[in-house]
């Protein structure tokens, strides 16, 4: 049998010229929540067999790790209903020690941070971002349609108490949350939590909710904010797309995610990972590569170093969202829980 060929240990650059660094990892499609933007009341799962094993998902963590990833951010569905997922934390932790990571960070809902929130810090974790569209318990329950305001609320504040860093990520809903957003900021600043407000993505059949009715461009929901605020533009940045201005009244920041009416591609320097091990380059973009297959072909890296490296060549150069009239399909048939957002 001819020799494995040896590891490719070289960094990814995309032919666009991007650095690869920041990899996101859905660990799980499901969650306890069932947002109305996110995902139909009636959502079918993927059969536990097709799901990596979290040693699986280290493994593959780890030789994008190796790659030059130096962000790693667990997301889902909502990566703290996965069970046994703390395990997958420490083992991601270890890169922390050694330094060959950077951050390690994770994205949720909130409604398990009471129980996890001491673990995460002392694993290293040391920002995370919480998903909170409106401060009205109502609002919420129809929002998440099964969700519990004051349990995110107790989860918020045990992620306070152990050290860590939240920032607070809203989706922008005409109709929903427009008339909150002073509200969010006056509240998420006093606590000295960022806040981010996003657009929604056209991701996804959702069952009756029209995308159309849902969709607020962010450059509204700015100018209206900027009759009670001002907002100065800084050049902050965490690794993602969100733009930052400080709110000169609260001292806080207010970031800006907005794919539909501001292109961010450019700058773009992330690939998405499900929890069956596809590899996705856009968020936008169909085009994805199966990592499953050359992980379970060979207990060493060598095939999944060259899937990994076919992949990154692929990177596309942006996405194509557009929400109007002509577009009443999603722009991607997949649900945003199955790459994470
Ligand atoms: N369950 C976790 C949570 O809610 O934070 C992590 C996964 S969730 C898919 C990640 C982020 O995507 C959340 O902030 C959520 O609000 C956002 N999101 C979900 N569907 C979206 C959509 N169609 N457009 C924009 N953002 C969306
Ligand atoms: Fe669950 Fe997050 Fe989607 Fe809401 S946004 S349904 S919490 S995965």
């Amino acid at each position: 049998m001819a020799p494995e060929a040896p590891y490719i240990e070289s960094v990814m650059i995309d032919p666009f010229g991007r650095h690869i660094t920041y990899l996101r990892v859905s660990v799980t499609d499901r969650c306890d929540f069932r947002c109305v933007y996110c995902m139909a009341e009636d959502m079918t799962f993927l059969p536990k067999a097709e799901v990596l094993s979290l040693e699986e998902l280290e493994r593959l963590c780890s030789a994008f790790v190796r790659r030059g990833v130096r962000k790693l951010r667990l997301t889902g569905g909502e990566p703290l209903v996965r069970k046994n997922v703390m395990s997958l934390f420490r083992g991601l932790g270890r890169h922390l020690e050694t330094g060959a990571l950077d951050e390690l960070t994770l994205t949720t809902n909130g409604s398990q941070l009471a129980k996890y929130a001491r673990e995460l810090a002392a694993i290293g974790v040391k920002r995370v971002n919480v998903s909170m569209d409106t401060l009205d318990k109502q609002k919420f329950r129809q929002l998440t349609r099964w969700g519990d305001l004051d349990q995110v609320m107790r989860g918020i504040d045990a992620a306070q108490d152990a050290g860590l860093h939240i920032k607070i990520n809203a989706v922008a809903l005409r109709g929903v949350n427009d008339t909150e957003f002073d509200q969010l900021i006056r509240w998420s600043h006093g606590r000295g939590m960022d806040l981010v407000l996003i657009e929604v993505m056209p991701m996804g059949e959702l069952g009756g909710e029209a995308r159309l009715d849902q969709y607020l461009p962010l450059s509204l929901a700015r100018t209206d904010i900027a009759r009670h605020f001002t907002l100065t533009e800084t050049d902050y940045r965490t690794g993602g797309p969100a733009r930052y201005f400080t709110v000169e009244e609260t001292g806080g920041r207010l970031g800006f995610i907005t794919p539909l009416t501001h292109n961010f591609c450019e700058s773009c320097n992330r690939v998405r990972l499900t929890c069956t091990g596809t590899l996705y380059m856009c968020l936008g973009q169909e085009d994805a590569a199966d990592l499953r297959a050359p992980l379970r072909g060979s207990p060493s890296d060598a095939l999944l170093d060259q899937a990994i490296s076919e992949a990154i060549a692929r990177k596309p150069k942006g996405h194509d969202f557009i929400i109007d009239r002509r577009h009443k399909a999603p722009a991607v048939p997949r649900h945003m829980s199955v790459t994470g957002g």
